[in-house]
């Protein structure tokens, strides 16, 4: 009988029998693709469409695919989309209308399911985002209807990282690099002096269907244990990022501090860090209709706290300055989302930091405002 959490083997070149045996239990697959060489999340057809060898470089405002030599399938860590492009896509349409007689007709558009997807490749920082846009968007009185149709069929096949990117800090936000839950199959991969392998744990009983039809024997002792060194010699090499939990009852008196101000100079306000954010999902609504009048349109497009429009309200915006729209986003992510929900809202996978094109890093901008806690007070203008 096979066991949550129990480690098997796989060999490094049979990936292709693992996607092929998701792709026979009825899934649709989501992988990296590389797309004019940057990987971009997208439906594949088998494993053949995933990049191999190569390896992201990143550091505050650069990112960079390079070739690594070898034959690993998951040396990527991260690309610029989230999966939440596929969840809670960059623009749907919600509503569509359309006159009839006097009246008009009102037809729901959103979140037509089709098959459920797979993620494959999702590293533990997303699955955490996943599990932060789930309370976000599943939990209260109010779950979003689009997101609430695709949601729940979802198969997150995860890989354990072993080599964190040069923005990573999923270790401080209590993200990664392990899992301890919120998959249906976990994957290491272990690449090198010769050897190449995986190990495979299911943590559901989807995932243990999966495996039961590959045939896979138990990953020896050995192999379980290179497996787990891997993902502590990760932890080890985020050991010195600075912290970001524990931060929200100085960021929430920190209101008018002027470190607001200073990241403000360098802020560009183009929003690049809430698009690749996992856990972000503002957005805006736009209607639209057609010249003859019969017909209309709702969608959803994402938008970001960093437009001056987004807090447009009553005539106004209310965060008229870039230091309080970069003040709101910070904040939000790692004092407010605590408050509303007990867990950050950052994951430290740190896209932001290498999307920026800037490089503004929000751990060094809250553990600036941490370590100078109380510097006089200077007027960012906003009321949020
Ligand atoms: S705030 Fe930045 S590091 Fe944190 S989850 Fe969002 S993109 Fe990743
Ligand atoms: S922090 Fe960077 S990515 Fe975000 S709005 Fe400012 S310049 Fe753009």
């Amino acid at each position: 009988m096979i066991r949550e959490h129990q480690h098997f083997f796989l060999a490094g070149e049979e990936l292709p029998r693992l996607v092929e045996a998701v792709a026979a239990h009825g899934y649709r697959i989501a992988a990296h693709k590389l797309v004019d060489g940057n990987p971009v999340l997208s439906r594949i057809a088998d494993a053949g469409d995933m990049p191999r060898g190569l390896v992201d470089a990143r550091g505050p405002g650069t990112y960079e695919v390079r070739h690594a030599g070898g034959g690993a399938w998951f040396g990527i860590t991260l690309g610029q989309d989230s999966w939440k492009r596929v969840l809670l896509p960059p623009d749907e349409e919600l509503l569509a209308f359309s006159r009839q007689g006097k009246g008009f007709a009102v037809e729901p558009r959103s979140g037509q399911p089709g098959a459920p997807w797979a993620f494959v490749g999702m590293r533990p920082c997303d699955v955490a985002a996943l599990a932060r846009l789930d309370q976000v968007l599943l939990g209260g009185p109010y779950p979003d209807a689009s997101y609430a149709r695709r949601r729940p069929g979802l198969l997150v096949v995860a890989v354990e990282c072993s080599a964190p990117g040069g923005t990573c800090f999923c270790a401080a936000a209590g993200a990664g690099p392990g899992l301890d839950d919120g998959y249906d199959l976990a994957l290491n991969e272990v690449e090198g002096e010769g050897r190449h392998f995986f190990t495979v744990r299911p943590g559901s009983s989807r995932g243990r269907e999966i495996i039961a039809g590959l045939d896979l024997g138990a990953a020896s002792v050995e192999q379980a244990g290179l497996a787990r060194e891997a993902v502590e010699s990760a932890r080890i090499a985020m050991a010195a990022k600075p912290g970001i939990a524990g931060l929200a009852p100085v960021l929430s008196a920190a209101h008018d501090h002027p470190h607001w101000q200073e990241v403000a100079l360098r802020c560009l306000a183009c929003g690049n860090c809430t698009m690749v954010c996992p856990t972000c999902f503002c957005h805006d609504l736009a209607d639209s209709e057609t010249l003859d009048g019969l017909h209309a349109s709702r969608r959803r497009r994402w938008s970001s706290c960093f437009m001056e429009e987004f807090s447009y309200i009553h005539g106004g915006c209310i965060r008229s300055s870039v230091a309080a729209r970069y003040r709101q986003w910070c904040s939000h992510k790692l004092a407010h989302w605590v408050k509303q929900f007990g867990v950050l809202g950052c994951v430290g996978c740190g896209r932001c930091v290498s999307f920026c094109p800037v490089g503004i890093d929000i751990a060094e901008e809250a553990n600036a405002i941490a370590n100078n806690p109380n510097l006089p007070g200077s007027n960012v203008g906003g009321t949020k």
